[in-house]
């Protein structure tokens, strides 16, 4: 276990207790999320290194990795998956800088079993994936023929390539925060666009369900973003915020698992119902999760 010592979105060396959650998806384990006490961002803490964090992926519930169908909710999750691929692609051909170029490049970071990677290549776009799974870069390739590069791998790209960079829920996850947003900075072209997606713990849902509320994911979620925490962190690589998006389907899958993690069965109507009210109170809190478009500033 690593104990952080700094905020990782101001660096300020003071925070107090925030919250205490437990790992609903894999170890039962209860651990505490610190607030800092200059900008107000929650983190996890202590949390496992990155040695230890691989056995807290070990669970069959972890779809995004073994691409599983079993379950209601897991159903639905595929479901709308395949659509909200489509609205990714769509985003990112609507973001691009004209004209477009022939083949643009676009890296995305923790692909897990290339979907999205696979339905840009069918668009026309010169694709990249780094996914640490090796399951799940194995499935990838077996499925699409898209072969993910290792994690470390990110750090041996060496060229100012990528018109697009992005990372669906997959920044939270990140020990190496800063070290991976310069990497990031190094590979995305002067005028390209850095598209992060992550859980937004200043959400509705995220106030009415508490601990219980499933994007805390404790321990893999290293980090619980609001749109402000998005702000600071990225100002200091030279980014600016350009636009938020909501992700309205993270509201209904986000209560669903909450409403099981408080009550200990699948409440698919208090659940939906809780997704809904989400979505339509959003007003100075934002949606469950959100896409940030960031550019340079
Ligand atoms: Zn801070």
């Amino acid at each position: 276990m690593e104990t952080l010592n700094n905020c990782p979105v101001c660096k300020h060396d003071k925070t107090h207790a925030s919250l205490s959650c437990i790992d609903y998806t894999v170890s039962r384990e209860t651990f505490q999320i610190l607030a800092c006490d200059a900008c107000g961002f929650r983190f996890t803490s202590p949390r496992p290194d990155e040695k230890e964090i691989g056995k807290y992926y070990q669970a069959e519930d972890y779809i995004s990795h073994s691409d599983t169908s079993k379950g209601i909710v897991n159903k639905l999750y595929q479901i709308v998956r395949n659509y909200t691929i489509k609205q990714k692609v769509k985003l990112i051909n609507d973001i691009i800088p004209n004209p477009k170029p022939p083949t643009p490049n676009l890296l995305d970071i923790g692909c897990g079993t290339a979907e999205f990677l696979n339905a840009c290549k069918v668009d026309g776009w010169n694709v990249t994936g780094i996914e640490p799974s090796e399951l799940a870069r194995k499935n990838a390739e077996q499925k699409f023929g898209i072969t993910p590069l290792p994690q470390e791998k990110l750090f041996e790209i060496n060229k100012k390539q990528f018109n697009v960079i992005t990372l669906w829920h997959v920044l939270e996850h990140i020990h190496q925060l800063d070290k991976t947003i310069d990497q990031i900075n190094k590979l995305l072209v002067d005028e390209g666009v850095l598209i992060v997606a992550v859980p937004n713990c200043n959400s509705w849902d995220a106030k009415k369900y508490g601990a219980q509320w499933a994007a805390w994911d404790v321990p893999r979620h290293l980090y619980h973003f609001t749109q402000k925490d998005i702000e600071i962190l990225f100002k200091r690589f030279g980014f600016k915020l350009s636009e938020v998006l909501p992700m309205k389907f993270d509201s209904f899958y986000v209560s669903l698992l909450s409403e099981k993690y408080k009550t200990g069965t699948s409440n698919l109507i208090s659940g939906f119902l809780n997704g809904l009210i989400s979505n339509l109170l959003t007003a100075g809190k934002g949606y469950s999760s959100q896409i940030y478009i960031l550019k340079r500033s």
